[in-house]
């Protein structure tokens, strides 16, 4: 009976995929199940591996065909798994299909005059094995394959856009400047203490376990670090680090922890508010900020920031960065896991710190 069963199943699928005149293909896909609120759990997702998908574009259309490499699993992508107001920013995922964030891919068939087939772009595609990308204005073709391709979800691609813009846009950094940077260990975090060392800065970063503390200080050249998850005080903690104050804070996670900062801060300070991460699973709810009287005591900016601000500066971005890359002068740590079917668990992990740095699937073995 199973094996009638199984038989029938495989003849449907082979006739699915030998359709005539189309080349159709397996299209592996990691489904979004249902809106939710607080952590996310493995099980709000699917992976899906009966869809077919047809290697052909539709006639008249104006978009790519995509193999996607690797996908860039991010904090963000928490918020769009929930209905909530965020003035028109974020749209939630759709139910029932594939969830949508950044990638590397390579184009296997192009409608639309600005791309060919064979070139590599990074930014939005789909988790899924192969995509239909109609919407481009926030892609970028990669044209430095020297450099490995993963990088491009990360140092080279949306997290690394973030730092760059965001630490020296709005955080005016100069010699000297007394930089605390939250989260310092994620992919972007990574980076600020990098580019804040650049410029002659003391930099101090805080992570949630000891070997990420150790490595920001041995791999990534931090002045200090600690632990915040072994600090029964953090205001304690940020004036052990800074006896006079800081000067920049680079937010990361938000809530107690921005609160204590901004007790902390000196005159003229800057704050670049990059995320929140503790409050993703909270956004019913948001904690409270107590010390925000501290921006008038002591004439602190602080600024919000989206990443799409900065995409003007990608080119002048890959200037800064390619050198540094391909000299060796900057440090990067991701972690690549391989195949859809880690996804969901890549991504709930994000929210326990169990990330070792730049999270990072590997969707596709070959070009
Ligand atoms: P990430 O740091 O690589 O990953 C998230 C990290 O957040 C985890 O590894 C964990 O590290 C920490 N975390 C999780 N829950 C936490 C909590 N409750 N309290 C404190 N820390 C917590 O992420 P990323 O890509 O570098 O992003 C960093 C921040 O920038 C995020 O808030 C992200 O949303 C934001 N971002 C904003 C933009 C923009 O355009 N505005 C663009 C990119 C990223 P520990 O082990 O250290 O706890």
């Amino acid at each position: 009976m199973l094996t009638t069963a199984c038989s029938y199943i495989y003849k449907t699928y082979k006739k699915k995929m030998e359709r005539v005149g189309e080349q159709v293909i397996r299209n592996k896909q990691v489904i979004f199940k249902d809106y939710i609120s607080g952590l996310p759990k493995e099980s709000d997702f699917l992976v899906k591996n009966e869809n077919t998908t047809t290697l052909k574009l539709p006639e008249g259309s104006e978009a790519i065909l995509v193999k996607n490499l690797y996908l860039s699993v991010d904090p963000y992508m928490r918020l769009l798994m929930q209905k909530f107001n965020t003035g028109g920013i974020f749209t939630p995922y759709q139910l029932s299909s594939a969830l949508e964030g950044y990638g590397v891919s390579k184009i296997l068939e192009s409608t639309h005059p600005k791309y060919k087939k064979g070139e590599l772009v990074w930014g939005p595609t789909k988790w899924e094995e192969y995509s239909i990308l109609s919407n481009t204005q926030r892609l970028f073709k990669i044209e430095h394959t020297d450099i490995p391709l993963s990088l491009y979800t990360g140092i080279l691609g949306m997290p690394g856009l973030t730092a760059y813009g965001a630490f020296f846009k709005v955080c005016s950094p100069k010699k000297g400047d007394c930089v605390f940077v939250s989260s310092a260990f994620g992919a972007v975090g990574q980076l600020v203490g990098q580019f804040a060392k650049h410029m002659g800065c003391y930099v101090v970063g805080s992570a949630g376990c000891d070997q990420k503390v150790n490595m920001l200080k041995s791999k990534f050249g931090f002045d200090e670090a600690f632990n915040y998850k072994e600090e029964p005080d953090l205001d304690a903690a940020l004036k052990r680090y800074f006896p006079e104050g800081i000067d920049i804070y680079f937010e990361n996670v938000g809530g107690k922890m921005l609160d204590i900062v901004l007790l902390n801060m000196k005159f003229e300070g800057r704050i670049a508010v990059c995320g929140m991460v503790s409050q993703y699973n909270n956004v019913d709810n948001f904690e409270g900020v107590k010390n925000l009287m501290h921006l008038v005591f002591k004439a602190i900016r602080m600024e919000g920031l989206q990443v799409y601000q900065y995409y003007h500066l990608y080119p002048k971005m890959l200037e800064f960065m390619l050198p540094l890359v391909r000299q060796k002068k900057i440090n990067y740590v991701e972690e690549i896991v391989e195949g859809l079917e880690k996804a969901p668990t890549s991504l709930v992990g994000l929210f326990d710190g169990n990330n070792y740095g730049k999270q990072v699937i590997q969707v596709a073995r070959d070009l």
